[in-house]
């Protein structure tokens, strides 16, 4: 079993120039075999929590439980949780068959054949076997990942830990082993927490992802709900890429009014907003704005600075007002830089936040 309670976690961390608040009042249950992602800005607090989970770190306030036992004070050793690092953390003087089985000859009292035993299942799933003989330095980035991997696998533990353990390889690698990684998490069924700066990794690979900024849990949810029905406009801004385009507007009679365009809403929309005269944060993702048929009343043209081709699609960087936004038109439509396109929001995909709070009102 591997059912993950955080409760009211907080680390503050205390130095010379006074305290860092880096994980501030979390609350996430992680269901058993659930594979969660943590995303982030830098220094939100995901390895923090990560190394408190683990026990790496002490807690300041609040509990983890696992499986009901409250593991906040345990040492690492007694938690029955595996972690995985970026940078792999192999002993360089030890063969691949010794890395992978150190854990289980340290903390158990294994016999040394089953331990040969358990060290070779592992290595025939992480397809290793060749190698065990061979010391880190004579292996490849994505290989050691593999070893460490197996390293964490062996011990069958409750919990696997992830921290970034991709981000070192090479983009194709890193590709093959999201998918085997995903598969791997499949098969055994282990409970697993998988942190990433990375949109594709965080909006494929898990059953849910959390995402914190300044230490604080901004929202937990599958990946479409973090998508469609962002909480905040930081979430909204964070997940997508590229990015959500913001607008700083005023509602009134009806209409988003910006310094550059009016757009007139449908009766429905207004009726919602009614109480909500004064300014409002417009949110449109590049991909849901439109390339307007003639006569749209809410159309807006719009300058063409600077094109991306990338294949499918293309990434159209126009000026709207003073600032800078992105449009995604299909691959095969010819825009050029210096040219103006007509643009529209379609209403039902627009976001509108609350521009002092940021809490997301549609
Ligand atoms: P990154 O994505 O860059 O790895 P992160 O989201 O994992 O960042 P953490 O490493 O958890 O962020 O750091 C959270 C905050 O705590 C940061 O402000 C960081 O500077 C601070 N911090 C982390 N470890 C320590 C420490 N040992 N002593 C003091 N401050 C620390």
């Amino acid at each position: 079993m591997g059912k993950l309670d955080i409760r009211n976690l907080r680390k503050v961390f205390e130095d010379d120039g006074g305290s860092i608040v880096a994980v501030d009042d979390l609350n996430i249950d992680i269901e058993d075999g659930e594979f969660l992602i943590f995303v982030g800005p830098s220094g939100c607090g995901k390895s923090t929590t990560l190394r408190c989970i683990a026990g790496l770190e002490s807690a300041t306030s609040g509990q983890i439980i696992l499986d009901d036992t409250d593991i906040t004070n345990k040492p690492p050793t007694d938690r029955d949780i595996a972690m995985v690092f970026q940078n792999y953390a192999l002993y360089p003087h030890m063969t691949a068959r010794d890395n992978i089985g150190f854990g289980l000859k340290m903390s158990t009292d294994m016999e040394k054949d089953e331990i040969r035993e358990r060290v070779e299942q592992t290595a025939e799933m992480m397809g290793i076997e060749d190698l065990l003989d061979k010391k880190p330095g004579e292996l490849s980035g994505g290989q050691q990942q593999r070893v460490a991997l197996g390293r964490a696998i062996v011990r069958e533990p409750s919990v696997f830990l992830m921290d970034e353990p991709l981000s070192n390889l090479d983009a194709k690698l890193r590709t093959t082993m999201r998918t085997e990684l995903q598969d791997l998490q499949q098969q055994l069924g282990i409970t697993t927490i998988y942190v990433t700066h990375d949109q594709t990794e965080a909006m494929t690979m898990g059953d849910r992802i959390a995402i914190l900024n300044d230490g604080e849990l901004q929202q937990l949810g599958t990946p479409l709900e973090c998508y469609y029905e962002p909480t905040n406009r930081f979430v909204a801004g964070f997940i997508g890429s590229p990015s959500m385009n913001f607008f700083e507007v005023e509602y009134a009679d009806g209409s988003l009014i910006h310094e550059t365009f009016r757009y007139d809403l449908s009766r429905e929309t207004s009726e919602e907003l009614s109480v909500r005269e004064g300014p409002l944060t417009l949110g449109v993702r590049p991909e849901s704005i439109e390339l307007a048929s003639a006569g749209d009343t809410n159309a807006i043209e719009v300058p063409v600075v600077v094109t991306e081709p990338m294949g499918e699609t293309t990434y159209v960087y126009v000026d709207i007002g003073d600032q800078q936004y992105t449009v995604t038109v299909g691959g095969d439509r010819i825009v050029e830089p210096g040219s103006t396109l007509h643009v529209v929001f379609p209403e039902d995909k627009m976001h509108l936040f609350d521009p002092d709070t940021g809490e997301s009102l549609k």
